[in-house]
């Protein structure tokens, strides 16, 4: 088809329009849309708080555990974007900033929600280009390193590696006029109190463990390859250990294991799904078409089951906002192939590559 991209954007936001208002009008149920997200935001916290208890009480394993709480916060994902977009409770704000906080408490690694919404709406208006700080902070753009995997899920590790060179760009784009001095200052409020009061300190536990565990798993790897010396070596390092530490670890534990480590593995699927299906870089300000691709290649499904299909259903929401989350998925099949005949992109592996760029090879 020989359209401009602004005509294909029209064509593909009214047909998906029309298919989402047909899909509605036929099933009269989706117009209790408050009812529907206080409904799935309850069904979430409650199977969360099942798997807690269960764990607790020693029914469930710690992976078993791990992974439920990581699919339902992913559910809580989508109700927060869902809040962002106010697309629940936008009138009355008891109930609207009670699910903010509710899908904030269980998802506590993340930026605060309501900040979020501020550099959310700048990621519609500017996807993919330099100032779309929201995706940049998921490392989008970023060629492909083991720096790049292991900051994935960490958007504090992420921020903390990157924070120089980020300051030095906002600086940049400022002088460019791609920011405003309010919008800097907003900017600056973000990174401070962003991960408080729940996610530095949070992120400090998940360290801690983390660093328990390497120490100890040495000690096992030398002790089964090593012989009797490392063998001695790593139990008097053992010994020598402040017994409080075994205490700390032992008491953080459950923490890490109903609410850490589900929440890091879920944000590693969602950002490395997100992060590859926005393109960077080569992106015209404001052409929708061509913001993102459709990611939905069956060997991406384990990923997309910890991120609510993301990959498949997130270029849908570019077009049309304002569909809740469930919705977007219920109409994914022929959105599709909307998508599809307008000419937009499926499953374009060449993105990892080409650290995401639009067109062209990697930046040098
Ligand atoms: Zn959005
Ligand atoms: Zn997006």
């Amino acid at each position: 088809m020989s359209l401009t991209d602004e005509q294909r954007t029209t064509a593909i936001c009214r047909e998906i329009n029309a298919i989402s208002q047909t899909y509605k009008a036929q099933r009269p149920w989706l117009r209790y849309q408050n009812a529907l997200g206080l409904g799935i935001f309850s069904i979430s916290i409650a199977a969360i708080v099942w798997a807690m208890y269960g764990y607790c009480i020693g029914t469930w394993s710690a992976w078993v555990a791990m992974l439920w709480v990581a699919f339902w916060t992913s559910i809580l994902h989508e109700l927060e974007h869902d809040l962002i977009h106010q697309l629940y409770f936008k009138d009355r704000p008891f109930w609207h900033n009670l699910m903010l906080a509710g899908v904030w408490l269980f998802r506590p690694l993340t930026l605060n929600p309501w900040m979020r919404r501020y550099i959310h709406y700048h990621h519609h208006k500017y996807s993919g280009t330099a100032s779309d700080i929201e995706e940049r902070s998921l490392n989008n753009g970023m060629a492909w390193s083991f720096l790049r995997l292991l900051t994935t899920a960490d958007l504090l590790l992420a921020g903390a590696l990157r924070s120089r060179k980020m300051r030095t760009e906002v600086r940049q784009l400022y002088q460019q006029g791609c920011y405003t001095t309010a919008e800097v200052r907003n900017l600056r409020r973000i990174t401070l109190y962003g991960f408080l009061p729940l996610g530095i300190p949070l992120h400090f536990v998940w360290y801690s463990f983390l660093l328990y565990y390497t120490f100890v798993g040495f000690g096992v790897l030398g002790q089964l390859w090593g012989g009797a010396s490392l063998s001695v070596a790593w139990a008097s390092a053992l010994a020598s250990m402040p017994l409080g530490w075994q205490h700390y670890t032992a008491a953080i534990t459950p923490l890490v294991v109903l609410l850490i480590a589900p929440n890091m593995w879920r944000q590693f699927c969602l950002h490395f799904i997100t992060s590859n299906m926005h393109y960077y870089g080569d992106v015209e300000r404001g052409n929708i078409v061509q913001q993102t691709q459709v990611l939905n290649a069956w060997w991406l499904a384990p990923l997309q089951l910890f991120c609510f299909n993301f990959g498949s259903t997130h270029t849908i929401h570019h077009f049309v906002v304002n569909d809740p989350f469930y919705l977007r998925q219920l109409i994914a099949a022929p959105a599709h192939k909307v998508l599809q005949r307008y000419g937009i992109r499926f499953n374009d592996i060449g993105t990892f590559f080409r650290a995401n760029r639009y067109m062209g090879s990697k930046p040098a």
